[in-house]
C-alpha cells in the first residue's frame, strides 16, 4: 500500500496519465481509502486544469491560485 508520501511523488505523473497500470491502482486503492489524499489530487487537478488555460508566458503565482481554489472548492464532496 502506498503511504501519503508516495502518493504526493507519484501525483502529476499519475494526473498526467504517465503511471503504470499497477502503480495506477495503488494510487486508486489508496485515493479511496485516503481523504486528505483524495483532496489533494482534486486541488492539483483544478490547478492543472487553470494552469493549462492560461496563456503562455502568463503564468500566475501558484500558491496564491492553489489558495484560492481551495477556498472556492471547500467542503465540496
Ligand atoms: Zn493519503
Amino acid at each position: 500500500m502506498l503511504t501519503c508520501k508516495e502518493l504526493v511523488a507519484h501525483s502529476s505523473d499519475f494526473l498526467d496519465g504517465q503511471l503504470t497500470l499497477r502503480q495506477r491502482i495503488a494510487v486508486r486503492a489508496h485515493l479511496a481509502m485516503c481523504g486528505n489524499c483524495r483532496r489533494f489530487i482534486r486541488q492539483m487537478k483544478l490547478t492543472q486544469a487553470v494552469i493549462r488555460q492560461m496563456p503562455e508566458g502568463e503564468l500566475p503565482e501558484l500558491e496564491a491560485l492553489s489558495e484560492r481554489l481551495a477556498q472556492t472548492r471547500r467542503d465540496d464532496d
